[in-house]
């Protein structure tokens, strides 16, 4: 099946079989987390209107849109037609995109580019843009595109894959990408296609056995919409579980006495996408104690993510409560494994930290990784 396909066959669901149960507005995380969530059939019929045909999406229909924080906590419910929540959200997309509302000439990374320009050596920015093709290496390490607004991130990443010391490819972000941003920005799946079968025809050209994601979002991409069309003909994992399957070839020369909380993707999390590999990797650095937060595991909460940007009444009450969750659990430290967790913690944490009493300080796990190393790279965040 191709993924237009995807999108198509829930698109005929919608329209022909929808019961208008409410399930699927009621059940969304960030509908739950407004103080006035708008009410759940009303919207469905509303969405089905516009998806029909009709003239403009109304206010709650926007605003169910708008508020999606792309947590991908949705993909369980209990839909009879099976179509998720936000899947629904993408077909809203698709079809504003469709009639010019939402205008997407593709990809142009403009801050991604920027920082790369800007924070980067020529040696490092070489080292991050070029793809490469190992001869020798039967891993392809993937970092997706967004990790370039804080390229630190990714060069510690690199590090750590230079220290483990397997040969590895490369393929860069921004050269290739799983499709998962502007799919849901601008409902552009026929582009979303394209750009995820580039990315694994490249792998394929390789041989690759193991393709390695940094991205979780990439991850959660793959899992949910990319192996509708594709069966990926290697083992696809994540950074953690790459890092955990050598960590013995990592040398920690001092111990870290820190107290850790760790914030996990909530799209791994709710997907049941590798559990444990970055809280084993914590676990073995010396002198690190990892803690709690009051949800974890599947239970996670999501940190906002792109509805920081698209509503933020919803996307900072979000952030606000998580960095609230980790100061109750006494962390010096907060772990992100998403690097997209740090763009929009730490700014919030330098904002409303004081007001809050947040006395915490918040790392990626490449950074806090490489400085147990004893690499020091700045937080280009800081
Ligand atoms: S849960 Fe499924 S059937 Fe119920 S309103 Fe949503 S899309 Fe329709
Ligand atoms: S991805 Fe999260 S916020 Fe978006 S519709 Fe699903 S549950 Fe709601």
């Amino acid at each position: 099946m191709k993924l237009i396909e995807y999108y198509e066959s829930a698109l005929e669901r919608l329209k022909n079989d929808c019961i208008q149960c409410g399930k699927c507005v009621f059940g969304c995380k960030a509908m739950q987390a407004l103080p006035e969530a708008p009410d759940p059939r009303r919207t469905q019929a509303d969405i089905l209107d516009f998806l029909r045909g009709g003239a403009s999406l109304s206010a709650s229909a926007l605003l169910k849109t708008r508020a999606c924080m792309r947590c991908y906590g949705c993909l369980d419910l209990p839909c009879p037609i099976k179509v998720s929540s936000l899947q629904i959200n993408e077909l809203i997309a698709r079809e504003l995109h469709r009639r010019g509302d939402l205008p997407w000439d593709g990809p142009t990374y403009p801050v991604h580019k920027e920082k790369v320009e800007k924070l980067c050596s020529a040696a490092e920015r070489q080292r991050i843009t070029r793809p490469v093709a190992n001869p020798d290496a039967s891993t392809l390490f993937f970092p997706g595109c967004n990790v370039y607004k804080q390229p630190d991130k990714l060069l510690n990443a690199l590090e750590v894959l230079d220290a483990i010391g397997e040969p590895h490819s490369f393929a860069p972000g921004m050269k290739y990408c799983c499709g998962s941003s502007p799919r849901g920005m601008a409902g552009d799946v026929e582009w979303v296609q394209g750009a995820a079968g580039k990315l694994f025809a490249y792998a394929e050209s390789l041989n690759t056995k193991t393709l390695v994601f940094w991205c979780p979002t990439c991850l959660s991409m793959l899992q949910d919409r990319i192996r509708h069309f594709y069966n990926p003909p290697f083992e696809c994992l994540s950074f953690g579980q790459y890092v955990l399957a050598h960590l013995d070839r990592l040398k920690f020369p001092a111990a870290v006495p820190q107290r850790v909380a760790y914030h996990e993707p909530c799209k791994n999390a709710y997907m049941g996408i590798d559990p444990d590999s970055v809280r084993q990797i914590l676990r073995a650095i010396p002198g690190t104690q990892l803690l709690e937060m009051e949800h974890h595991g599947k239970d996670t909460l999501c940190y906002g993510c792109t509805a920081v940007d698209s509503h933020p009444e919803t996307g900072e009450k979000a952030t606000l409560r998580r960095l609230l969750e980790a100061k109750a659990c006494g962390a010096d430290t907060l772990i992100t494994m998403c690097h997209n967790c740090n763009w929009i913690f730490t700014p919030a944490l330098k904002a409303r930290g004081k007001a809050h009493g947040l006395t915490f300080s918040i790392e990626n796990l490449s950074t806090y990784l490489t400085k147990a190393m004893g690499i020091a790279r700045p937080d280009s965040l800081l």
